[in-house]
């Protein structure tokens, strides 16, 4: 096959050639296509112009000088203060707290709560994939704040109290009691010690006071993340079973809660974000849900942070793409930009299938939260989708940006180059929120639980049906493989198997997609590397048979520009 011709440009010749300028003032929306469609596709046409306009905040230099700052400096944790009284207060650096007003205003944390427009998930998703690509530390506390309320509306007393600060669009850092506050944010302690996964095992207690729906909780969390939140839905135990609680930084009476921070966690990446170690002794908290349900009450919490995960991976890849391709199209070696070297080329395209593969699962997944309300094979399918997406993109995220990194040689190992940043960033997804051999787990418990959802998996596989013999094949093994399945659900051998059978699902899943909403190019290419054997175990394997400069037009064309 011969290959389209790349557009290309002339090296560039500053001051230092062959050194390339940084990527600056760029619409992190408007110059993504697949993002662009996805949005539209899912009904949010609406919220296009808000998402453009955050796209261009994003991509100024000031802002992008926020994401670097807030992770230069990282939070400080304070336990006490001159005189010795405990004062258990975290301090950010103005950046982080530039991110979050922009976050907040543009109501990531609340856009599907406060707009009833079909497609509010599918906005809030676009913009929550463009902000990670800015910073992602910081969208730990959006995102728990917008996942949390999910959870809250459970308790609709509680929830009408919070509700009008936490979906306001004001950011307050205050640390004060909610009745002095313009807005409140949700964090989650689940994790303790002894164990994270299995939240049984949780030994923090809680005490009813008298007959009334508040309780005296004693115990810890293990992690705590941002916990200058001013409310948290955590699990403790009582005498009828794990429970979900909403325990708040300050009491109903207004007085600094038994909530103390221990410690700051000394991370790995996110490092602009405070991950703590908290402990509680009588803390003040409302029971959320009825008593010994908490997993249950929790989990609609959960499914919201997974969703997020799912979009901050494919957010993660695409900033790795970009400045990838940014960097290919003005870098020269051997006398020809690297973008013009028929391996680069490869390499870069075969990046361009998987982000726009992980691009077009994230907001499928988006699209399923708007649909679920009354229609319940959208439900159904969310549920299981959901997990299959956040597994699969998590892991998918590690490999790409590490390739991508490479792209930029030396420059990508060098923190100035904001690759270092995304690196670490990349492997908390997939331990946040269930590692992958939990969501493995869950995929497989949701199919014997839940059979709808494999059924709701299934119709969403056939709607792309005859268009490629190999996808027929590979959905008609996976839908055998479930009707075996059945049959043997008792079976722990299939706990072993379960990461075998997400892969497949995952794939079968993002090939539907692409089959349905990508170029004809990009699906053969894709179908060929993913689902047959025509490719090698790294990126940059794609076969010869297909047109790489086709693939990787779109992004060459936008980004050789700047
Ligand atoms: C930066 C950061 C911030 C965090 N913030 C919060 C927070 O705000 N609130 C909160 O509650 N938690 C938070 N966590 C904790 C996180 O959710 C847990 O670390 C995670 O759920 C895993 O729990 P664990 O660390 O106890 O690991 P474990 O549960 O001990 O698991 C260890 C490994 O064993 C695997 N595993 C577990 N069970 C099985 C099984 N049955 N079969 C096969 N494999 C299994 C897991 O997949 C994992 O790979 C945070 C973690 C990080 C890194």
């Amino acid at each position: 096959m011969t290959s389209s011709p790349v557009p290309t440009r002339k090296v560039h010749q500053g001051e230092y050639p062959n050194q390339v300028a940084p990527l600056i003032n760029y619409n992190l929306f408007t110059s993504d296509p697949t993002l662009v469609a996805a949005v539209e596709r899912g009904g949010a046409t609406w919220a296009v112009e808000r998402v453009r306009e955050l796209g261009r905040i994003l991509g100024t230099e000031e802002v992008q000088r926020w994401g670097v700052e807030a992770n230069e400096k990282p939070p400080t944790l304070h336990t006490h203060d001159r005189n010795g009284n405990r004062r258990d207060e975290v301090l950010f650096h103005p950046a982080w707290h530039q991110l979050m007003r922009t976050s907040i205003a543009h109501r990531l944390h609340s856009l599907p709560w406060t707009d009833m427009r079909h497609g509010a998930h599918v906005a809030r998703a676009a913009l929550m994939m463009i902000t990670v690509q800015n910073e992602a530390g910081h969208t730990c506390p959006v995102s728990m704040t917008f996942s949390g309320m999910a959870a809250l509306r459970a308790e609709p007393e509680i929830a009408k109290l919070w509700e009008p600060k936490i979906l306001s669009s004001e950011y307050d850092a205050g640390f004060a009691p909610l009745s002095g506050k313009k807005g409140a944010l949700l964090g989650m302690g689940m994790t303790e010690k002894q164990g994270g996964s299995d939240v049984r095992a949780n030994t923090t207690r809680a005490e009813r006071i008298g007959s009334s729906r508040e309780y005296l909780v004693t115990g810890h969390k293990w992690f705590c993340s941002a916990p200058m939140c001013d409310a948290f839905l955590i699990l403790a135990q009582t005498p009828n079973g794990l429970s979900c609680f909403l325990l708040p930084r300050w009491t109903a009476a207004g007085d600094k809660n038994n909530f103390f921070i221990q410690r700051l966690k000394d991370k790995l990446g996110n490092r602009s974000n405070a991950s703590s170690e908290v402990e509680f002794s009588n803390a003040w908290a409302q029971l959320v849900g009825e008593e010994g349900r908490g997993i249950n009450t929790i989990i609609e919490m959960v499914n919201h942070t997974r969703l997020d995960c799912a979009i901050a991976a494919a957010g993660l890849m695409r900033q790795a793409l970009v400045q990838a391709v940014h960097h290919c199209c003005h870098r020269a070696a051997f006398g020809k930009l690297l973008l013009e070297q028929p391996l680069m080329q490869n390499v870069l395209a075969d990046l361009v299938l998987e982000s726009e593969a992980a691009t077009l699962m994230a907001m499928r997944l988006a699209e399923s939260f708007d649909r679920r309300a009354g229609d319940e094979r959208q439900r159904a399918f969310g549920r299981i989708a959901t997990a299959i997406s956040k597994y699969w993109l998590c892991k998918r995220v590690l490999p790409f940006v590490s390739e991508a990194l490479e792209c930029l040689g030396g420059n990508g190992y060098v923190e100035d180059s904001g690759m270092p940043r995304l690196y670490r960033e990349a492997p908390l997804y997939g331990i946040w929120e269930g590692s992958g051999n939990v969501i493995c787990l869950d995929i497989l418990r949701a199919l014997k639980k839940e059979p709808a959802t494999g059924e709701a998996l299934l119709q969403e596989l056939h709607s792309a049906k005859g268009a490629d013999q190999r996808f027929d094949l590979f959905t008609n093994a996976i839908e055998n493989d479930m009707v075996n399945m059945k049959k043997s659900f008792a079976s722990s051998g299939q706990e072993g198997q379960s990461r075998r059978l997400a892969d497949r699902l995952a794939l079968a899943l993002q090939t539907s997609l692409m089959i349905r909403h990508a170029s004809a190019g990009n699906t053969q290419a894709f179908i060929a590397s993913r689902l047959g054997h025509d490719h090698g175990a790294n990126f940059g394997t794609l076969s010869s048979a297909y047109d790489l400069g086709a693939i990787l037009e779109p992004a060459t064309r936008i980004f050789s520009q700047s």
